[in-house]
């Protein structure tokens, strides 16, 4: 397989580097070709505006979404967002490796979504969801958590991870057409103890391994919902 990781930690020998140099490793041994962009390393510039391109539609007002398709039907990209388009067209798995923080995104990872994910290239024209431009290709978040699990089920007092990842998941990821694999997860790793952090390494390289044969997330089609009003058919469940 092709996989790209996008990697946004400040310091390389954060548990989070520890994540990626797990995947770097199993992912090399396995025959699989890999890429990561660490956006920290790159100088990534997370701020998205008339810097995302070489070309201009409408030099009086700046519309973001017009701008991008613009430039995807002119080849018209920055050169650093043209860097990233190209990986994340090349590749069948992309792999999000972040810490939480705040309950989302670091900003230099959505910073990243926002510049990268563009209107014509990425989405737009009827290619959407499960139509999207990446139907077919896999998509899965790693991330740590500086609480424990308990604190993110449905009950706990941050309330339920898989609410918090719905705007990744669902917004960024599905949104585009990924296959969204289950988010592996290591849970307050700063809180421990050594051996559990070699355990979620252990974790991660598995579910590395198994990229391609893990069962997705299940959303419903795109065809599950009324052309007009964009809820789900009568009888369709959520
Ligand atoms: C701005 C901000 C917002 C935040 N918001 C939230 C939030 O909303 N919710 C929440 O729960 N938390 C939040 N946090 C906490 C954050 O999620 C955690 O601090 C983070 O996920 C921990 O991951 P890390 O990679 O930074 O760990 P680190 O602190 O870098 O590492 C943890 C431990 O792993 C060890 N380690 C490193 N490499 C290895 C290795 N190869 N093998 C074994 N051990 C290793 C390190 O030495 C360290 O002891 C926030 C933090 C910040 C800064």
């Amino acid at each position: 397989m092709k996989i790209f990781i996008v990697h946004a930690h400040p310091e390389p020998r954060s548990f989070n580097g520890a994540l990626t140099d797990t995947a770097r490793r199993c992912l090399a041994e396995a025959g699989h070709a890999l890429v990561v962009s660490d956006l920290y390393a790159l100088g990534w510039n997370p701020r998205s505006d008339r810097a995302n391109f070489t070309t201009v539609l409408d030099p009086g007002v700046f519309r973001q979404q017009q701008e991008e398709a613009h430039a995807s039907a002119q080849d018209g990209f920055a050169a650093d967002v043209r860097a990233e388009l190209d990986k994340l067209l090349w590749c069948d798995a992309l792999i999000f490796q972040f810490p939480l923080w705040w309950f989302s995104l670091p900003a230099m990872l959505k910073g990243w979504v926002d510049r990268v994910f563009a209107m014509g290239a990425v989405y737009g024209g009827g290619l959407w969801y499960d139509r999207g431009r990446f139907a077919g290709r896999r998509a899965m978040l790693s991330l740590t958590v500086g609480g424990p699990a308990s604190m993110y089920r449905p009950d706990g007092l941050n309330g339920d991870i898989d609410r918090l990842l719905y705007p990744i998941q669902h917004g960024m990821l599905r949104f585009t057409g990924f296959d969204v694999l289950p988010p592996v997860i290591a849970w307050q790793p700063a809180r421990v103890g050594d051996e559990a952090r070699q355990a979620y390494l252990e974790q991660y390289r598995q579910r590395l391994l198994a990229l391609a044969t893990t069962t997705p997330l299940q959303f419903p089609s795109i065809d599950d919902y009324d052309p007009e009003t964009f809820t789900l058919k009568t009888g369709v469940a959520a």
